[in-house]
């Protein structure tokens, strides 16, 4: 057995994992950070799947009656679990999808954060009163569980969004089940045993409130074609968004879509260019390109771009690219082989239209069968060709701009529409980049790059990123049915809008 293999066996058996499903089945599971196999997953079938949804659709009976908070104190239990795992949950991540130490951490923190905010959320899921119009009623909305949630999750943040998801959804009175990436199968099983742990001190929740479905696109499309889902929380590629929303839309079922985002900067001539120089480099280089908030564009005004790019280039040039387990490099490897190509064709697209690229070359690290790219820095003479499009690689194309509301034209011309930032210290620019004529973005920040929010906020982007909104502030309500309740305790029966009909 090889060493990532040996380790990631450990995690699992620590946290208390099924071996039965990662072990002896035909779907192998790859560490990116090596390239070597750590698992042989036994993936799920269209039997399987439909079985799962039953049983999560037999639990949801239940669930929906247990009183909000005490759903809330399952989510409590959760959050202590996860506070005890974290160190190997976090290991784990870090082998599956190869993100440094500090960020395997960081995502698990992520979950704790979520279940923190949950718990609260469980003794809030507020309905508005609302005046009438009628004598003697009252009127009301309330606020009920949904039904089943389907989970389908991306490689890149492997833990996250299951629990960005599971937390809401578990106190809004729903179960899950949860698709992962094929990339990242273990840390979703380990996720799963976890939860396993919180119900078992939980004592009398109905079984089958999580359930784990292990396979490819074929088993998460068995899963959005199920009418017994009520909900599809799908976090992917915009190629992944156009067949799930269409198929969830014709049995109309409910659909939050967090896809693929083409994120940029700004750097205006009052920036703070060292302050710029440092979030630009963590935006665009770190998780080695592969957030969906990654910095993918920057547009850097004719009157600092020699103050500034150079400089950045000098970064692009020496930053340390390694094995996040055995170095303390800063970027890690790509997933795969396929990214490593998709990033070469977008660079070659990029030098075909005119581009000059810094770096992009691979990395060796003494295997053919890891991925490590030098992330590329690259001066485009517009936003042309492969700007336009994500390719979810450590790619930053830097253009120039003199105009400010031709940059916002810019800013705005591409598909995707999830994270963007501004640096400036002038206010009327500040203002004008969050106005309704700024940033048409879900996520517009101020002096701090693209990449690392927080979960207080609601998380998701506009047009071809889909429109939904998971994690905090009201994305709850996207995993509950509203009800208008109008209540009439007078002795009359008078209609709304005057109307009249009086029978004998
Ligand atoms: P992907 O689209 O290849 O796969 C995502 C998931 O969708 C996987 O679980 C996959 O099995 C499943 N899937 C694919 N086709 C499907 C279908 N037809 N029906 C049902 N399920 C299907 O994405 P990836 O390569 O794992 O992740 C990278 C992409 O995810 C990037 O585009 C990135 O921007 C995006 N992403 C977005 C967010 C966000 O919140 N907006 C967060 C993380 C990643």
């Amino acid at each position: 057995m090889t060493t990532l293999a040996a380790k990631a066996t450990d995690i699992l058996a620590r946290l208390g994992a099924d071996p039965a499903r990662h072990t002896g089945g035909s779907m192998a599971s790859f560490s990116p950070v090596t390239g070597e196999q750590v698992a042989a997953l036994v993936p799920d079938t269209a039997d399987t799947t439909d079985a799962a949804i039953a049983r999560a659709g037999a639990a949801f009976l239940a669930w929906r009656l247990v009183p909000a908070p005490r759903r809330g104190e399952l989510v409590r239990l959760l959050g202590e679990e996860l506070r005890a795992a974290k160190a190997d949950l976090g290991a784990l991540v870090s082998i599956e999808a190869g993100k440094s130490p500090s960020e395997g951490a960081g995502e698990v923190q992520e979950m704790i954060d979520i279940c923190d905010f949950a718990v609260g959320l469980s003794r809030q899921l507020y309905g508005l009163t609302i005046a009438t119009e009628r004598p003697g009623h009252r009127m009301m909305e309330t606020w009920h569980p949904l039904g089943v949630v389907g989970v389908i999750s991306a490689f890149n943040f492997p833990v996250a969004v299951w629990s960005w998801n599971t937390a809401l959804a578990l106190v809004c009175g729903n179960p899950v089940v949860w698709k992962p990436s094929e990339k990242t199968p273990l840390t979703a099983l380990a996720c799963q045993a976890v939860l396993d742990k919180a119900l078992a001190r939980f004592g009398d929740a109905p079984a089958d409130l999580s359930q784990v479905l292990i396979g490819g696109a074929d088993v998460g499309a068995a899963l959005v074609a199920h009418k017994g889902v009520a909900l599809i929380s799908a976090t992917g590629s915009t190629r992944m968004g156009r067949q799930v929303g269409p198929a969830v839309a014709a049995r109309f079922g409910r659909t939050i879509l967090e896809l693929g985002g083409n994120n940029a900067g700004i750097v205006c001539p009052s920036a703070d260019l060292d302050m710029a120089l440092r979030a630009i480099a963590f935006g665009a280089m770190g998780t080695a390109g592969q957030r969906c908030t990654t910095m993918r564009r920057l547009f850097v005004h004719d009157s600092v771009y020699d103050a500034l790019v150079p400089r950045l280039i000098k970064a692009y040039g020496s930053v340390s690219v390694g094995n996040p387990l055995e170095t303390q490099a800063l970027v890690g490897p790509l997933v795969d082989g396929a990214a490593f190509d998709a990033m070469q064709v977008a660079l070659e697209a990029a030098r075909a239209a005119g581009g000059t690229v810094h770096g992009g070359e691979r990395v060796s690290v003494g295997t053919d069968a890891a991925f490590y790219a030098r992330p590329a820095l690259v001066e485009m003479p517009d936003q042309l060709g492969p700007v336009l499009e994500e390719t979810f690689a450590p790619i930053l194309y830097v253009m120039k701009f003199s105009d400010f509301e031709g940059v916002l034209h810019k800013h705005n011309e591409v598909g995707a529409g999830l994270s963007s930032s501004i640096f400036t210290t002038d206010l009327r620019e500040m203002e004008t980049f969050l106005s309704a004529a700024g940033s048409d973005c879900g996520i517009a920040n101020v002096n701090i790059g693209t990449s690392g929010a927080e979960i207080g906020g609601a998380f998701g982007g506009e047009k071809e990123t889909g429109g939904g909104r998971e994690s905090g502030s009201d994305a709850w309500k996207g995993y509950m049915r509203r009800a208008t309740n109008t209540i009439n305790y007078s002795r009359a029966l008078p209609l709304a809008q005057g109307v009249v009909f009086d029978i004998d």
